[in-house]
Formats: C-alpha cells, structure tokens, sequence
C-alpha cells in the first residue's frame, strides 16, 4: 500500500542520516583510541586505559555492524577480544611497548579499513543531507581538469569562497575515487587533449561518475553544440566557457547549493477526520516537508502563529466551524493576508466551491486526490509564494534581504535576543574603494563584486543568522547568539577571504577589500535594533578611518 511504502521511504531516509551521522563521528572515535594506546607507558595505569580502549571497541564493534560497517565491526571485534586476553594475563604492564607497537598497527588497519569501506548505493537514492547540513558543513567540489594552471587557479579561488576543492587531472582518477567518495558537486573540463578524451562523450558510456548524484557542472573552451547537448541530457546545471568567468561559475554553485538548502516547506492541515488528516500528513512528510495537523479549528489562531505555516490545506466541512469561516478569521490578520489557502474537500458542486473560494482561498482540490497529486499541487503553490515573497524582500543582484527587510529582521531579532537573554551581535559591512572599481572596470563589473560579497556572506553565515543589502555596496550581518569575538573572527574570515577573490576584466585581475564594524548587545544592552546598527556604523566608520581592510568593534572606539 502507498502509505506503507511512503513510511518505508521516511524510515529509510531517516536511518540513512543517522548513517551519515555515524560516518562522520568515525575519524573522531578512531583518533580518540590511538591517543589512549599512545599513553601506554608500562606504568600501572597501563590496565585502566586497555580496559578503556576495549570499551569503545566494543561499542565500535556493535554499532558499526548496525550502520553497515560490517568491516570495521569485525575489526574491532578482533581487536577487543585481544585487548581483553592481554588484560587477563597481565600482560599489559611487562611488554606495554610490544602492546602498544601491535595496537597501533591494528588501528591503523581499522583506519584504513574505514577510509575503503564501499558506497553504499542505496544512500544515494535516499534523499541526501538535510538543509540544515550543507549549511553548516564545507562542500566538497571535485574538479576534473588537465590544465593544472587553470586546476590551480579556479580551486584558489573556490577555496576563497569557503569550498574545499579535490582536483583530478583525468577523468579516470575521479572514476576511481568515486568508489569510496562523494563529492557535493563536479566541475569538469570537457575536453582532455592528451587522452583525447571528451568528458560528455566518456560520462554517456561509463556511468561511475554519474552515479554521484551531485550536481555536475562543464568548462569548455569551445562551444560546441554536441557537447553542450550531451552536457544537457547528463543533468548538467551549468556549462562555462573558458577564459572562465569564475565569479559567475561561483554565483550558479551558490545558486544549485542555495535550492538544496531551502528549509522544508510548512504546510498546516485542517481536519476534522483525524485518520485522513494523519495520512495527508505522512505523505507530505514522506515528501520532506514540515506538516502539522490542527484538528481542532478553536485553536487556528495560535497555531498559524507558531507553525508559520506557508501554506494551509483546510477541509470544507467540518463540525461547528466551516473552511470559510476559518480561512476568514485567518484573513483578519493582515500578515496572513498573502498566505495560500487550499480547500481540500470531497465536494464536487462547482457552485459551492466557487462559493468557498471566493472567500478568502486561493484554490480547491478534491478529495479523493493521489499521494503525488497532493505533493505537486502543494509544492508548485508553496515555491510560487516563496518566489513572490523573495520578489518582495529580497534583493535581485544579490538574494540577500532588501534594506526594509533586514532592519525588520534586525529589531525582532534584537527583541528576541533580550527576550531569551542571549547576545546578538550587528555587523556593518562596506566595500572599500568601490567607487574606482566602478570608474576603473565599469559597473558592471562593479555589479559582479557586489554579488561576489554576498556569496561569501550566504556561504560564511549560519542559517540562523540574517543577512541583507543594506545599500549599494553596504550589508548587513544580524548574527544571533554570537559574542564579539566570535563574531570578529567570523567578519575577519570574511574579510580575508573576499580580499583573496581575484576579479577579471578584459585579461586584467584585481582584488577588493572591505572594512567593518561591529556592535554586540552585551555591550549596548538597552539599544533597539536601530541603535545597534548606529554603533557598527560607528565601528565601521574608525575602520575606514584606521585604513581600511579591517573589522572594527564598537567596544575598540
Ligand atoms: P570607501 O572605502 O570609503 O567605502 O569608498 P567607496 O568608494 O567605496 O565609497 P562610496 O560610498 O563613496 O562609493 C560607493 C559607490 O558604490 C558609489 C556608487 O556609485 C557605487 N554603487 C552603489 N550601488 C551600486 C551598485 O548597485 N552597483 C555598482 N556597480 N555600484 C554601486
Ligand atoms: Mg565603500
Ligand atoms: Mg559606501
């Protein structure tokens, strides 16, 4: 049955993170037991720490089987039982540097034996991290390209915008590494003179690389069309031609990872028929969205408020209240005026639904209706009103928060900061010397610098963290539950990294700085948001002045 199948998908996406989870604690668990062997010393502490090394192998033995790594739970299996003999024959504190000498080479079998355990195929056609995961962890950019001047140029420069870079120089290489990894993204040369090889012609016969499930993205230096169509009916999402114009390569891949990264879309189901209710919202679930189900229609009000809803599936008919009343309540509040509204309802009386329509939804599907209609039709209507509320809000140069916007941001955050007594630091941030950029290289590539810093911002920040335009060549960080410190060395990050983006224009390169200044509520303690920004402009303002390409505190003037 559908449902069944649905909860099958949710339980196998659910045990794949876990198993993801588990991989990445690995290196650690495994660094953490060769510094207790190292300890060894035949001192009489020599038992203690055996008996703690044969615990975490006996942990590492039971869960490894359970996340699929039969290997290394046979390894360490092996390796626990050896510990446990040397422990019942005293043997430790006599020959500790013959135990120690063995120990740490069957650790580092176990270390290899981790580094080789094989892909398991089946993850990959499980949805992959959760948004909240490539937010916080650095991507991984494989790059096939033979040129190993261009190789070392472009990974320069995406390791500037916070990518870690792998760099192959054929595509055989990548082939074999794609056995025991797996990137975030490919970018690939297409051409590969010295074998002779063309990257869309060898990825249509030899499926290794495809079988990533990564974005792939091609750099030619010629435009043919052959290549380019292959390049299409391989998924590829972008195709750049060489000379590479690397900050608008690096503006797709932030586009592509941006997508992946979008939070799981809130849907509010209202029902009175509970099972109906629990099965729409298992579907959604299935489907990676957020569903919550109100059952009783009294408490609208509050749960529209704390669920946020983006889009609400409500029932027709139901016992004291109907959908319209409630879509009409929910009207009444004018920040819920642009919210979808969907009645999902078994009544087929085009009448009635005009009817029901025309108060205050925005559309009608009718019971019964398939799992994947349900999907698509809330998806489709969900990223419609996300489009036109980033139409709104955001800034079309950049995608950051548009000035309105980020000063809203801002005083609720400040508000909730001093709500929950927690520090909430403002940065102020402001290319230097823009203006001669602009006369030197023209606006429009004054225009590619500007999104060129936005990136970095999207790509530095937390997803909890706001970010906006806040003027022409000015932003604005909010960084909620960050002191000063963190957050100077966050905006020096930044700073750094933006001063090492080589821009290029007409065969000429140059790089760009910025300056500055920061304001934390631990020091401003009764400041509104407003004020906060005046103290960082301060801040930012002795940045210049100090000589610019520097990150300045209201606390340092
Ligand atoms: P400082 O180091 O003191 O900040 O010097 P500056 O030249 O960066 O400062 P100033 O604020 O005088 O110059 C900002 C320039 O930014 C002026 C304006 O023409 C330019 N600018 C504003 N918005 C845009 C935009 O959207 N695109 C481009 N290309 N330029 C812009
Ligand atoms: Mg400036
Ligand atoms: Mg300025």
């Amino acid at each position: 049955m559908a449902v069944n199948k649905l909860l099958a998908d949710v339980l196998a996406e659910r045990l794949a993170q876990m198993r993801q989870e588990y991989q990445a604690r690995l290196p650690a668990a495994l660094t953490s037991l060769v510094s207790l062997a190292d300890g060894l010393n035949g001192s009489e502490n020599d038992p203690v720490i055996l008996e703690d090394l044969q615990h975490q192998l006996h942990k590492l033995a039971g869960s490894g089987g359970t996340f699929g790594f039969d290997n290394l739970s046979v390894r360490a299996r092996a390796l626990e039982v050896k510990i446990k003999q040397w422990l019942v024959e005293g043997h430790a504190l006599d020959a500790h540097a013959s135990v120690r000498k063995t120990l740490n080479h069957d650790l580092m079998v176990l270390g290899e034996v981790l580094l080789m355990q094989p892909l398991d195929i089946n993850r990959m056609t499980v949805q992959s991290a959760e948004p909240d995961d490539i937010y916080s962890k650095s991507l991984l950019i494989w790059l096939v390209e033979d040129d190993l001047n261009l190789a070392g140029q472009l990974r320069r420069q995406l390791e500037s915008f916070g990518y870690i870079v792998c760099h192959f120089s054929s595509i055989s290489e990548a082939e074999a590494a794609a056995q025991m990894e797996r990137p975030d993204m490919l970018i690939m040369d297409v051409m590969f003179p010295l074998q002779e090889e063309n990257a869309t012609e060898v990825l249509s016969m030899r499926p290794t690389l495809r079988g990533l499930g990564c974005p792939l993205l091609f750099i030619s230096a010629n435009d043919d069309f052959a290549s380019r169509a292959r390049a299409a009916r391989l998924g590829a999402e972008g195709y750049f031609l060489k000379p590479l114009d690397v900050p608008r390569l690096v503006n797709r891949m932030a586009q592509i990872f941006d997508q992946k990264r979008a939070p799981p879309q809130r849907v509010l189901i209202v029902d009175d028929d509970v099972e109906l209710a629990a099965h729409y919202q298992l579907v959604l679930l299935a489907a990676g969205m957020s569903a919550v189900v109100l059952d009783d229609p009294q408490d609208i009000i509050e749960t529209v408020a704390t669920v946020r809803p983006e889009l609400v599936l409500m029932d027709l008919h139901m016992p004291n209240f109907t959908g319209p009343e409630l879509a009409g309540v929910i009207r009444q509040h004018e920040h819920w005026v642009g919210m979808p509204i969907v009645y999902l309802s078994a009544e087929t009386d085009v009448n009635l639904q005009n009817d029901a329509m025309s108060r205050g939804a925005d559309d009608f599907l009718t019971k019964p209706i398939s799992d994947a209609q349900l999907v698509a039709a809330v998806r489709v209507r969900v990223d419609r009103a996300r489009q036109l509320d980033a139409q709104i809000s955001k800034d079309s140069l950049t995608g950051l928060l548009k000035h309105a916007s980020i000063k809203e941001s801002l005083e609720l955050e400040v508000q909730r900061a001093r709500r929950v007594k927690k520090t909430v630091s403002v940065a102020m941030l402001d290319i230097d010397h823009f203006k001669s950029v602009n006369d030197t290289y023209g606006h429009a590539v004054g225009d590619v610098v500007i999104s060129a810093i936005a990136m970095l911002l999207r790509q530095r920040l937390r997803q909890s963290d706001i970010v906006g335009r806040y003027g022409g060549e000015e932003f604005v960080a909010v960084l909620p539950e960050c002191d000063v410190a963190d957050a100077r060395t966050l905006l020096d990050d930044i700073r750094e990294r933006f001063a090492a983006v080589e821009f290029s224009h007409n065969g000429q390169t140059f790089t760009c700085t910025l300056s500055a200044g920061l304001a934390t509520s631990m020091q401003h303690p009764q400041a509104n948001g407003t004020e906060l920004l005046v103290n960082a402009d301060e801040a930012l303002y002795a940045a210049k002045h100090g000589g610019r390409n520097q990150v300045r505190a209201s606390e340092d003037i």
